[in-house]
């Protein structure tokens, strides 16, 4: 059923405890953790409890918890002190796009310039 646990998903298994992660925040629906391979300072995942695929079919089934990881992404470049200096928040949707955990998160990067258009 849309938004339950699956099986075979890494963030799920992070959501249970099950995997252990860096955990930098937590409310009911989120959970932000430090990514394991970082390409900033800052480089948090910020993910819903429950499972969907993907970002954009969250916030078509659970818009105020797609709501809930922008807000917590912004608290969590609030709290790395990269707020004033500008940071990124990527959804990367879909394997061309770089997509290899499929349960939505948010990468939230920081500390550090960007470039544009993105690599
Ligand atoms: P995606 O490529 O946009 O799907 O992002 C998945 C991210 O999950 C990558 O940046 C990985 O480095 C990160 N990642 C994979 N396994 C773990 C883990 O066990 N803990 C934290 N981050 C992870």
């Amino acid at each position: 059923m849309a938004g339950e646990r699956q099986a075979d998903c890494l963030f799920c298994k992070i959501v249970a405890g099950e995997v252990p992660a860096t955990v930098v925040r937590e409310t009911e629906t989120t959970l932000a953790f430090r990514d394991i391979n970082p390409q900033a300072p800052t480089h948090v995942l910020v993910i819903p409890k429950v499972h969907y695929p993907d970002a954009a079919t969250l916030a078509v089934a659970e818009p105020q918890i797609a709501a809930d990881i922008l807000r917590e992404s912004a608290e969590v470049a609030a709290e790395d002190k990269t707020a004033g200096s500008g940071y990124r928040i990527i959804f990367n949707t879909g394997s061309g796009a770089g997509q290899t955990v499929f349960h939505a998160h948010a990468h939230v990067l920081g500390g550090r310039g960007f470039n544009w258009p993105p690599g």
